[in-house]
């Protein structure tokens, strides 16, 4: 199959790039780079198979010659990304969604939606099956990403439904690993990168929260599945081993050998008291669960960031 890949540059579409290049499919990454990097995809430049082109996906997609397939994963999707871009953060779920349906209506190509734990907002059902719409703050700052992904998810079904479009839907739950930018701001990344550069851990709110964490290659290969399965419908894949935030950080200073302090900053506002994804979906009709836990997948992760500190890149970012 020849893919489209929006959002190629980032971390999660540059996992989803090396998937299907591996598995012998033809890929074209599309990315502006607005928090993604050259880096994340300058290994396949040149490979058989791989074509890259930079464009803002919120205007009109041209892509020559067939396409069989579109996945779309461009969106900031770090919290401080979002809150600091809101409107192309509003933008890219909204008119890039619409632009990368049409394209793959035109081509007559497979859809699939990288949605989030984050329609759910700060849930009131716990753990959280597909069933379940949600508690999101339409007006809060955190509105800006989880209504464009609630629109994108109606958009889709809109194209699936009245078009006969064959749309998938996959509502990640956190997930880290190799790629991610020491500046993502995100917790994982920022826990490891301030552990290794000997910084406090910054623990936002009393650190009580929960969130549970997948590691990259168990979430490509479940949106891999998905992808291949006839399922319309959305479908959650996440890791449900739950921890809480300051458990996270306990893991990451003993897996780094660190003697950093924990540091308490201001909760955000409307972060989400608790997450833990429901897989029986995945698990019945795609035969998937995750495979890696936490320390396992921290134990994956802590090297490339190392390698990166020593490089002296940029330390974590904090709200
Ligand atoms: P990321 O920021 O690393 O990657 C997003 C990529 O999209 C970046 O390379 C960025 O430059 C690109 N992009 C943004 N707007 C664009 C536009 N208008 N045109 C072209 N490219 C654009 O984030 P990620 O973690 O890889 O997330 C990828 C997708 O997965 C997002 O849609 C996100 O909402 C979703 N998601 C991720 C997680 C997670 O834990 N990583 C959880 C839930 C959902
Ligand atoms: N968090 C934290 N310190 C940080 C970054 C995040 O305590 O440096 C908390 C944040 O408040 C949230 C959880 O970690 O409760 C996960 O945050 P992240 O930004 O990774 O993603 P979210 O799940 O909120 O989208």
């Amino acid at each position: 199959m020849r893919i489209l890949i929006t959002g190629a540059a980032g971390f999660l579409g540059s996992h989803l790039c090396d998937r299907f290049l591996g598995e012998g499919h033809q890929v074209v990454g599309m990315d502006n780079f607005i928090t993604g990097s050259p880096d994340n995809v300058a290994h396949l430049m040149g490979r058989d198979g791989f074509e890259f082109v930079q464009h803002d996906v919120t205007n009109y997609i041209y892509v020559a010659g067939p396409v069989d397939g579109v996945l779309h994963f461009a969106s900031p999707a770090s919290p401080i990304d979002y809150l600091e871009q809101p409107i192309p953060t509003l933008k890219v779920g909204s008119l890039g969604t619409h632009k990368a349906l049409g394209l793959a209506k035109a081509k007559g190509a497979r859809f699939l939606l990288a949605s989030t734990s984050e329609v759910y907002g700060d849930p009131l059902e716990h753990p959280q099956t597909e069933s379940y719409w949600g508690n999101v703050n339409p007006v809060g700052p955190r509105g800006v990403y989880d209504e464009a992904k609630r629109f994108a998810e109606a958009m889709t079904m809109a194209y699936h439904r009245y078009h006969g479009m064959q749309t998938r839907i996959v509502r990640i739950f956190n997930t880290y690993g190799p790629r991610m930018r020491p500046q993502d701001g995100r917790v994982v990344s920022n826990f490891i990168v301030q552990a290794l550069r000997g910084e406090p851990l910054s623990i936002y709110g009393d650190g009580s929260q929960t969130r549970s964490f997948c590691y990259v290659d168990d979430l490509v290969d479940g949106i891999f599945r998905l992808f291949f399965s006839d399922r319309a419908e959305p479908v959650n894949v996440g890791n449900p081993g739950e921890f809480t935030v300051r458990q996270l950080a306990e893991r990451v200073l003993a897996l780094t050998g660190s003697a950093s302090a924990l540091q308490a900053h201001p909760l955000p506002e409307d972060d989400p008291k608790v997450r833990k994804p429901d897989i029986t979906v995945a698990r019945t009709v795609l035969g998937w669960e995750p495979k890696v836990p936490l320390d396992e997948g921290l134990g994956r992760t802590i090297p490339y960031f190392r390698a990166l500190v020593e490089q002296n890149s940029p330390g974590a970012r904090t709200l």
